[in-house]
């Protein structure tokens, strides 16, 4: 598959969901990237992904602006700036993932669900049934004839699935190297969930490729999107962008850390006093773009920056660690 070639003026971006407040792990990948994109004279976007209502809330979207900038990171994009791939927030731009869906659709490649999560549950309790994300589906959908989809619709909203192909996927992670992974790992995914709302999946896709995104860098936790995304950008004819993955805060067991684990907020940061410089300074060393970890604004890190000096091993949070930040 072919990706972006280097000579496109590079775009990049952080994409945040405003479901909590901002902490180091997601200040980490906002760091990066913004690096990534000011230290090849790019354009950096900040795209607000609501569109999961039941998770999302308005006042999450302040902090998170507010977050961002007491870090002392810029956008040249985004909801309060504007741009001209407006508007920058998921929720406004409902009609273009709609419009994507009817391309997969006339492509014969959606197909309504009527499975709820314990039917899915049930049948991939066996062995292999499920992903790192949980439950593999089935496909028990898949095959169900005109008659029987208009039987389960009179009780029942769809969700919709993508028919993901069973293949290997292949690209080259900026941090991780060369990766090979399946695209239907967790089988046939969602794409408009049965309450109506569009999955991740496809608004992520759809608005990476209108905004012309060229390096979409983000946390570990989502590498395992990655095959699934690359197979939407196929299906809707679209050249996907360069991916690259920041590890992931783990506790000394290796466990990932739970968003509010001993106020690693930005918020509760800045509430005890710690200087915002502090905390780049910090995530710089945690990242192994700093030797030591020394109090950096991040415009002083641009010069030296090169995405290959990012660890690609999970950012272990010992005591030490922690102590840098009081
Ligand atoms: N909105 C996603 C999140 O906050 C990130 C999406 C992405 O970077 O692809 O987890």
């Amino acid at each position: 598959m072919q990706q972006s070639s280097s000579s496109t003026a590079l775009r990049g971006r952080f994409a945040p969901t405003p479901s909590g407040t901002m902490h180091v792990g997601n200040a980490l990948a906002a760091l990066v990237a913004w690096l990534q994109v000011r230290s090849a004279g790019g354009t950096f976007i900040l795209r607000i992904e609501d569109i999961d209502t039941a998770r999302s809330k308005a006042h999450f979207i302040e902090q998170i602006v507010n977050d961002l900038k007491w870090l002392g990171l810029d956008w040249d994009e985004g909801p309060d700036i504007g741009g001209p791939y407006a508007p920058y927030v998921q929720s406004k731009r409902l009609e273009l993932y709609q419009e994507a869906l009817r391309i997969l659709k006339d492509k014969d490649l959606l197909y309504p669900c009527y499975c709820s999560r314990a039917d899915i549950l049930s049948v991939s309790s066996a062995p292999h049934g499920l992903s790192s994300e949980g439950p593999v589906y089935p496909g028990t959908c898949r095959s169900l004839g005109p008659e029987e989809r208009a039987r389960r619709a009179e009780s029942k909203q769809p969700s919709l699935r993508f028919k993901a192909p069973g293949r290997t996927m292949s690209f080259v992670d900026g941090i991780e190297g060369p990766l090979q992974m399946l695209g239907d790992a967790g089988g046939d995914f969602v794409v408009k969930r049965a309450d109506g709302m569009f999955s991740y999946q496809l608004a992520v896709v759809v608005d990476d490729a209108l905004m012309g995104i060229t390096d979409v860098l983000r946390g570990a936790d989502l590498l395992d999107s990655t095959p699934r995304q690359l197979l939407l950008y196929e299906a809707l004819g679209k050249r996907p962008p360069r991916f690259a993955h920041i590890p992931l805060l783990v506790d000394e067991e290796g466990r990932r850390l739970a968003k509010r684990s001993r106020g690693l907020s930005l918020s509760n940061l800045r509430d005890e006093g710690i200087p915002a410089e502090q905390v780049v300074g910090w995530l710089a060393y945690a990242s192994g773009l700093l030797d030591k970890p020394e109090r950096v604004q991040p415009a002083e890190l641009v010069g030296h920056f090169s995405l290959s000096r990012v660890t690609s091993r999970p950012i272990m949070m010992t005591d030490h660690m922690y102590s840098l930040l009081s």
